[in-house]
């Protein structure tokens, strides 16, 4: 099959300031100064843009689903990304329909899996860029290749993998960064 290159990103911690709490409104987020010039090259280099992120905070009722898409609505009208998808499960807390075990939520495939089915996009050729060891899982597990940002809670995550898994994956000090190690592995071919 021959599916498009995509880079997936992990949203909170990798395009915008974590916050304390689950943010319900698109004006509610701070992006690091790197993420729109680093989203335009991406994209002007071939790379569909694509949102998977966990949002637990659907299943505890502190955001509906009408504000997580509209949020996400937003951040496509913002930045070139194609489209978000959003894991709203929670395995233990949370209130029905959401509280359940899942695929989707990460370290789970299930976002990506969705997305490359209905995007016509192929993992083998594709990247993930998180701020935590589960988003890289997701995609390996696909056979994409892995950058960890140090943004978010990512110097933590960094500081508790094992040299087995961060012999797997490359680490960049921000999404700008990322975004250069993925244009460069491109360009020569990689
Ligand atoms: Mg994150
Ligand atoms: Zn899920």
């Amino acid at each position: 099959m021959g599916g498009r290159a995509a880079v997936f990103l992990d949203r909170d911690g990798t395009l915008h300031r974590e916050l304390e709490r689950a943010p319900r409104h698109f004006a509610e987020l701070e992006f690091f100064p790197c993420v729109e010039p680093a989203l335009r090259a991406l994209a002007d280099a071939g790379f569909e843009l694509v949102v998977v992120t966990n949002q637990s905070a659907v299943a505890s009722l502190a955001v509906s689903v009408g504000e997580l898409d509209a949020l996400h609505a937003q951040l496509a009208r913002r930045f070139p990304i194609a489209a978000s998808y959003a894991c709203p499960h929670h395995p233990e807390r949370g209130l029905p329909p959401y509280v359940r075990a899942c695929a989707c939520r990460k370290p789970g495939s299930g976002l990506l899996e969705r997305a490359s089915l209905e995007r016509d996009l192929d993992p083998r050729r594709s990247w993930i860029v998180g701020d935590a060891r589960r988003d890289l899982e997701a995609g390996l597990a696909l056979g994409a290749r892995a950058v960890l940002v140090l943004t978010g809670k990512g110097e933590r995550e960094l500081a508790g993998l094992d040299r087995e898994f961060r012999a797997r994956i490359s680490v960049a000090r921000d999404l700008g960064e990322a975004s250069a190690q993925i244009l460069a592995a491109a360009a020569q071919g990689r």
